[in-house]
């Protein structure tokens, strides 16, 4: 059974139907606090599944994780002018405790910044510590958030974070290319999630960074941002004093560089851009589930078919597969369209002409498509399904990512393009930097979209004149409406 709403139609409904316990149950949003949704055990082991990738990834290029606490004291956050404009109307203060008014209140993280800064300027000494990075992960963040979406927006939600420090700037800048490797690694080629990578306009970067980049996913004509990584420069190593000795016992500021790849964002990519109206198409690397075994039960149970199915459970669950016999109750079909929902990758249908025959029904989930197999090729299916299945979700990924990719020359088509065809618009445009901001201001105004960058990694030259203002056009940027 597929689900009510459709996701070429309504994708909005789809989507909040698939969260929902009538979908894939990942989230309960009937806690006390609106945008505070309740993770279910199913949604927890994708995204610790995903976590740990990227926790591996940063580790291998020698970051080393650590965990601070949630609280931090107001000092911090006052340090840094241009961040705590940026910051301050989604801050939480706690004012109270033990019954009593706190003489420094705290506030409750909206990242890391401000509370990992203070003890690097502590931690960080000499040019022999550099590059010097650490990472925390597992932790939540906290945001006075208006509206609110499960995965997509929310005033308590998941977050993970990279904070890098440098002798140079050459050296930060070498990390930029080393975050869009992380995001490739995982969130391309383990999760699917193809991604453009733009540099932001220098009116739409983080609050006290030089620089902003972003790694982009498209998800129902509008961009979901899945990563991000900022060069800080040395604005916050000045601004909260991280120093070191270099060779010539010269004391000198710190590059700084941090990498936030978006876990609900991850997330809610994963759901979107993969899930179809029969539920969750997971990649076999992050499915909690990655195998179910369905026993085909006519009239009455058989024995034969039971014994079978405890045995391949068994033998797939010493091969290290994540593998469930669903023995219930329901019938095969309700459990079909269950495990489907879930996005469960494999399915081994098993009756009594299998077990006399010796061979296995196998599904893929992406496909739907039905192969019989001998028993004894079970194990080199699986491998191959589990990597077609991956392929057959990127490829079709890429191929919507490339298609939502409009070229314009003048603002009449972008407009145009943004209300029929939505997606992403690639125009010419005046600056990104601050003498292009009203252009951009402009541009929001009239057509509800923000210039999203340019592409990083590849110089695109740019010709003609810029859609908002007609001068000649610096930049090919790309210009989207946003989640
Ligand atoms: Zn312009």
């Amino acid at each position: 059974m597929a689900l009510k709403h459709n996701k070429e139609k309504d994708f909005s409904e789809w989507y909040t139907e698939l969260v929902s316990e009538a979908g894939a149950n990942l989230a309960d949003m009937r806690y006390g606090i609106q945008g505070a949704i309740v993770e279910t055990p199913w949604a927890v082991k994708i995204m610790r599944a995903f976590e740990a990738m990227l926790e591996k990834e940063v580790e291998a290029d020698g970051h080393e994780p650590m965990l601070l606490p949630t609280i931090v004291p107001e000092a911090y956050i006052k340090r840094e002018k241009e961040h705590v404009k940026g910051f301050a109307p989604e801050l939480y203060w706690v004012t109270e405790g033990g019954g009593k008014k706190l003489e420094e209140k705290f506030y409750l993280r909206p990242t890391g910044e401000s509370q990992i800064y203070p003890m690097y300027s502590i931690w960080i000494r000499s040019w022999n510590q550099l590059p010097f990075k650490r990472y925390q992960s597992r932790i939540t963040v906290f945001r006075f958030e208006t509206t609110t979406r499960p995965f997509l927006r929310g005033r308590e939600f998941n977050f993970f974070e990279a904070h890098d420090a440098f002798a140079t700037h050459e050296d930060a800048l070498e990390q930029v290319k080393n975050d869009m490797v992380y995001s490739e690694n995982v969130m391309h080629e383990k999760l699917g999630l193809p991604f453009i990578f733009v540099r932001r306009p220098q009116w739409d970067k983080f609050a006290g960074a030089v620089d902003t980049y972003g790694a982009e996913t498209i998800v129902d004509g509008k961009v979901n941002t899945i990563a991000s990584t900022h060069d800080l420069g040395q604005n916050f190593s000045k601004t909260y004093d991280i120093c070191f000795m270099n060779k010539k016992e010269q004391k000198e500021h710190a590059w700084q560089t941090c990498y936030g790849p978006g876990l609900i964002r991850i997330m809610a990519g994963l759901i979107s851009i993969h899930g179809d109206n029969y539920g969750l198409v997971l990649p076999f690397e992050v499915a909690p589930i990655q195998v179910v075994i369905i026993p085909i039960i006519f009239e009455k149970k058989s024995a034969d078919v039971e014994k079978k199915c405890r045995q391949l459970e068994k033998d797939l669950k010493g091969k290290g597969y994540r593998v469930t016999y669903d023995d219930s109750e329901n019938t095969a079909g309700w459990k079909f369209n269950e495990w489907e929902m879930k996005g469960v990758p494999i399915r081994i249908e098993v009756g009594p002409r299998e077990v006399k025959e010796k061979k296995l029904t196998l599904v893929r989930r992406d496909t739907k498509k039905k192969e019989i197999i001998s028993e004894k090729d079970l194990d080199k299916k699986i491998v191959e399904y589990a990597v077609e299945l991956l392929k057959n979700i990127t490829k079709k990924a890429e191929t919507d990512l490339k298609d939502s990719i409009h070229e314009a020359k003048t603002f009449a088509d972008a407009k145009k393009i943004l209300e029929t065809k939505r997606g992403i618009v690639k125009a010419p445009f005046c600056s990104i930097d601050f003498d292009g901001q009203k252009c951009a201001d402009k541009l929001q105004e009239e057509a509800a979209a923000k210039v999203r960058g340019t592409l990083f990694g590849k110089q695109e030259k740019a010709t003609g004149k810029c859609i908002m203002c007609g001068k000649p056009a610096k930049h090919i940027v790309y210009i989207a409406k946003s989640y």
